[in-house]
C-alpha cells in the first residue's frame, strides 16, 4: 500500500467525473512543511502557530516568530501556508505566561485562542507583525481560531491592519497579498454566516472542537469517544448547511480537523460539497487514492439519499456503498 500511495504523489487529486479535491497538510513544525514535497499535498491548510509557543521554555520574542515563519514559508517555496493565530490557553497552558495560565473548570470552552488573543493584544499585536514582516513580498494567510461572533473576527483584522500601516509608515516591505480566513469550530458561528462570510476571504471547519461543541462532549475524554460519531447525521447535515451558504457567497471553504485524514468520512465530506481537505501528511495517500476511485455525483446522492432519512448505522451504510462502489 505504501508503494501504491507513494506512485500517488505527483498524480492530481480528482474524482472519476474531474471533481478536484485538493489535499493540504496540517502542520506545526518547521520540519512539517518539508512533509508537503513528500506527500505532494497542495500546500499547508492549518499551520498550528501555537506548537512554538508550547515547546520553548519562554515566551518567543517578535524577531524569532518572524524567523520561524519565514523559515516555513521558505520550506513550503511557492505553495500557499496558511497559518492559524495563536490557540493556547485552557488545556494548552504556557507555563512562562502564568497570569494566562490559571486551571478552569471547562478549559476547552474556557478564555482560550482568539478571545486570550484579542484581550492580551501584546502577544497578537506581536504576533500580526512577525506574520507581515515574514511574508514581506509574498502571499500571506492568516486564519483566526474559535470565531464565536462576527465581531471577533473584524477585532483580529484590525491588529493586523493596524500592524500593516505602521510598517507602512516606516516604508518596509508589505507582503504582495494578505487573505483573512476564520475557523468555524464553535457552532454559534454557524447561525452568523450571512454576516461572516462576506468579510472573509476564506472559510476552514475544525471538526475536533466543532464535534466536542455539537455534543456537548469532550474531546479528550476516552469514555466518549466510542459515542458520538463523525459520520453522524448530526454532523453531516451541520457541514453540509455551512457548505451551502459557503457556495452562494463565493468563499473557499476547507475541512482542517482530523475528520478529513479518514477515507470513509473524507468519503462523505466530498458528497456533501467539500472541495478542500487539510490533512496530517500521514493521510494523503490513502485520501488520494480513495478521491480517484470516487465517482463524486454518485456519493452526492448516496449522501443525499441518507441525510434525508438516516436510519441505522451510517458508517457501516457508507462502508458497504463504498464496497460495491469500488471506493
Ligand atoms: C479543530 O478543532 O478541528 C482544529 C483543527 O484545531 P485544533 O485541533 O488545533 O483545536
Ligand atoms: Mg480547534
Amino acid at each position: 500500500k505504501k508503494a501504491r500511495y507513494a506512485a500517488l504523489r505527483d498524480v492530481p487529486s480528482v474524482t472519476k467525473d474531474g471533481q478536484k479535491v485538493a489535499l493540504l497538510i496540517n502542520a506545526g513544525l518547521r520540519d512539517d512543511a518539508l512533509a508537503i514535497g513528500l506527500s505532494g499535498a497542495e500546500g499547508i491548510g492549518l499551520f498550528r502557530t501555537e506548537f512554538q509557543f508550547l515547546i520553548s521554555a519562554t515566551l518567543p520574542q517578535r524577531e524569532r516568530q518572524q524567523r520561524f515563519y519565514r523559515e516555513v514559508l521558505d520550506a513550503a517555496g511557492d505553495k500557499p501556508v496558511i497559518f492559524r493565530t495563536i490557540d493556547v490557553g485552557g488545556d494548552k497552558a504556557l507555563p512562562y505566561l502564568k497570569h494566562i495560565s490559571e486551571e478552569e473548570e471547562n478549559p476547552a470552552m474556557g478564555w482560550r485562542a482568539l478571545r486570550l488573543a484579542l484581550d492580551q493584544e501584546g502577544l497578537m499585536k506581536a504576533q500580526a507583525r512577525a506574520l507581515l514582516e515574514a511574508a514581506a513580498g509574498r502571499n500571506l494567510n492568516v486564519m483566526f481560531p474559535m470565531v464565536s461572533e462576527p465581531w471577533e473576527f473584524d477585532a483580529a483584522k484590525q491588529v493586523f491592519e493596524a500592524q500593516l500601516e505602521y510598517l507602512t509608515a516606516r516604508k518596509k516591505q508589505l507582503p504582495s497579498r494578505i487573505r483573512y480566513g476564520a475557523m468555524l469550530e464553535v457552532p454559534a458561528l454557524a447561525e452568523m454566516l450571512d454576516l461572516l462570510l462576506p468579510k472573509i476571504d476564506f472559510l476552514s471547519i475544525g471538526t475536533n472542537d466543532l464535534t466536542q461543541f455539537l455534543f456537548a462532549a469532550d474531546r479528550a475524554d476516552p469514555r466518549l469517544a466510542e459515542r458520538y460519531d463523525w459520520l453522524s447525521p448530526a454532523i453531516l447535515r451541520f457541514i453540509r448547511r455551512i457548505v451551502i451558504a459557503c457556495e452562494e457567497h463565493k468563499v473557499d471553504l476547507t475541512v482542517c480537523g482530523e475528520m478529513g485524514g479518514r477515507t470513509l468520512e473524507a468519503m462523505a465530506l466530498v458528497g456533501i460539497g467539500l472541495r478542500r481537505l487539510s490533512i496530517t501528511p500521514a493521510a494523503v495517500g490513502a485520501i488520494k487514492a480513495m478521491v480517484r476511485s470516487l465517482d463524486s455525483e454518485a456519493i452526492a446522492v448516496e449522501m443525499e439519499t441518507i441525510l434525508s432519512s438516516p436510519s441505522g448505522n451510517i458508517r457501516d451504510r457508507l462502508n458497504q456503498w463504498a464496497t460495491s462502489q469500488g471506493v
